[in-house]
């Protein structure tokens, strides 16, 4: 049994029964899992949670799943103290938390081992999605996990390592000419004629709650404690706002002192809506028309950006966005400071990092943990332009002429 009680209105409160229902019948706002969080209290301590799985899974009974959960060894992932790289922009007590070591090289195994779940548990025939890239290998992945058939939606334009990544576990993989904000409205529309879980949209509510995780598990790995700065990025919002929610619950349940952490929204320049929208002052988001590599957070209408705005406000943080330029060179950075290959959203909150560090909005003194959602690897095209090697002879002359020392 879970401590999930039922699915609340963000806005009008309105509750609603644990099913596949994403928005507000009355308000059409998204619907938020709610938990009887006393007694969840009474069951959740530190000496516990430490004994638990090396996993997601760790925080099982603040996760709102009943039974057997679909899992390929998801999450407890690294928090990487960054000392060259904090060095480099000016930070005492940088951190990454490296989540390019999931199963499927993003955190959306994390969302995805919690929905597709969840699909199992209400039934459905099958699993789909609308995707960027990373979600559509996820839950190819976990369905053949579970033995379930999955239809993965992407746009067209997808980087074809992303293709590949999600093809190799034999979903129905279709390719839609348009952006990722047209496959979700199609996606949307297939809600209502075929009775699939869609990962993303109808189990949403549920979705959502996988990403808590990420703040669990940086403030069990900081010793129980928030960090006094997050950087993240945002693609629809939500895993932003959880991020926050994971924090937030945490102190809720006497786990950790109030939070005190400062949220920064980090996005690409050629895609920033939220970012936008904080930098008038403003709640409302005005769509916008991707156009960055950072390909895997292009997401031009955002579902969750109002609250992902609220997060940065209400938590004294912030939101910037970098060029396609600086998030490359981000990524060369991560890579050459701290040894990890991240895809471009990585560069993103890198960029992001350095031009708030920069700029003295994150301070030298300031425990910052940057989040690193998406492996380099499967979009190496972006930074082909790094590689240089030396062609030589199997001889000692010939490696001489090229290094220019004697050997
Ligand atoms: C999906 C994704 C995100 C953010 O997703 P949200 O829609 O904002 O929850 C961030 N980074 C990567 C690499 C992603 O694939
Ligand atoms: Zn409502």
């Amino acid at each position: 049994m879970s401590f999930a009680t039922t699915l609340r209105c963000r806005k009008c409160g309105r509750e609603y029964p644990l099913e596949p229902l994403n928005l507000c019948d009355f308000c059409l706002s998204p619907l938020e899992v709610n938990y009887d969080y006393k007694s969840m209290a009474a069951k959740v301590h530190r000496e516990k949670l430490a004994k638990g799985q090396f996993s997601m899974w760790r925080y099982r009974d603040m996760l709102p799943v009943e039974g057997e959960v679909v899992d390929l060894g998801t999450g407890f992932t690294p928090l990487i103290k960054a000392d060259n790289l904090g060095n480099e922009i000016g930070l005492d007590h940088l951190y990454i938390k490296n989540d390019c070591l999931n199963p499927t090289y993003s955190f959306k195994d994390r969302v995805v081992s919690v929905a597709v779940t969840k699909a199992r548990e209400f039934g459905f025939e099958a699993v789909a999605c609308a995707s960027t890239g990373n979600l559509a290998a996820s839950v190819a992945a976990h369905a053949a996990k579970t033995n379930m058939k999955a239809y993965v939606f992407v746009p067209a334009n997808v980087e074809p390592g992303k293709l590949v990544g999600a093809a190799i576990y034999n979903p129905v993989l279709i390719t839609v000419d348009g952006s990722y904000d047209d496959v979700n409205c199609l996606c949307r529309q297939l809600t209502e004629k075929f009775n699939w879980g869609f990962i993303n949209i109808n189990l949403r509510p549920y979705y959502a709650e996988g990403s808590k995780t990420l703040g669990y598990e940086v403030a069990e790995q900081l010793g129980w404690r928030a960090p006094d700065c997050v950087v993240a990025p945002a693609a629809s919002g939500l895993l932003f706002t959880r991020i926050w929610k994971g924090l937030d619950e945490l102190s809720m349940l006497a786990l950790i002192e109030p939070v005190n952490t400062h949220m920064y929204v980090a996005q690409a320049a050629g895609c920033s809506p939220i970012v936008n929208a904080f930098q008038v002052g403003s709640l409302h988001i005005h769509p916008v028309e991707p156009n960055t590599v950072a390909k895997s957070i292009a997401v031009g209408n955002p579902a969750d950006g109002y609250y992902a705005l609220r997060v940065a406000r209400q938590s004294g943080g912030g939101a910037a966005a970098v060029t396609d330029e600086e998030a490359i060179a981000g990524m060369k950075l991560l890579a050459q400071t701290e040894g990890i290959f991240a895809e471009a959203a990585g560069g993103v909150v890198i960029g992001v990092l350095r031009k708030l560090t920069a700029s003295g909005i994150i301070k030298r003194n300031e425990l910052t943990v940057a989040f690193i959602t998406g492996a380099g690897p499967r979009t190496q095209d972006i930074v082909s332009g790094v590689v240089q090697s030396f062609h030589i002879r199997p001889t000692l002359e010939s490696l001489e002429e090229v290094l220019k020392v004697p050997v």
